[in-house]
């Protein structure tokens, strides 16, 4: 057996307004991400946790920002996308765990939604599949609820 891990980072701006989709859940929320997607910014750390995995560059290069074909796309697209560059080489996911680092709404309520959500387009058992939320102490961009950021860790076997 053979195995790849991969880590995905991504930061996103809060503005008011803006619909707050986290996993493919959308959250009640004062604020929402800004961005060229759906700005899921919990899917594009993932995304670039499996990219990374496989040496496979990064979300920004496979999905430019640029692109008319991606503004406001569900990020479940893309992470479907990057799921089969990595099934079509052979690989499967061992497990996912990722955190979210934001100051408000609080995720807890959330939580198994988004990983039921994240499960079914893995592919994968909800206990393969982690989400963890916490804030940044009001400390920071993050605090002021300017931005919210996320860490995506990933196995990989075949
Ligand atoms: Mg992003």
């Amino acid at each position: 057996m053979d195995i790849r891990i991969g880590n995905g980072f991504d930061i996103h701006k809060l503005a008011p307004g803006l619909p707050l989709t986290l996993c493919g859940v959308t959250i009640p929320s004062e604020k929402g991400c800004v961005a060229h997607s759906d700005g899921d910014v919990a899917i594009h750390a993932l995304c670039d946790a499996l990219l990374g995995a496989l040496a496979l560059g990064d979300i920004g290069k496979h999905f430019p920002d640029t692109s008319d074909e991606y503004k406001g796309i569900d990020s479940r697209i893309l992470l479907k996308r990057v799921c089969e560059m990595v099934t079509k080489r052979g690989w499967r996911i061992g497990n996912v765990d990722i955190t979210l680092i934001l100051q408000k709404p609080k995720l807890a309520p959330h939580i198994p939604e988004m990983r039921k959500m994240l499960a079914s387009v893995l592919e994968l058992d909800m206990e393969r599949v982690s989400i963890k939320a916490t804030t940044s102490e009001k400390i920071g961009f993050i605090g002021r609820e300017e931005g919210i950021a996320t860490f995506a860790s990933i196995l990989l076997f075949n």
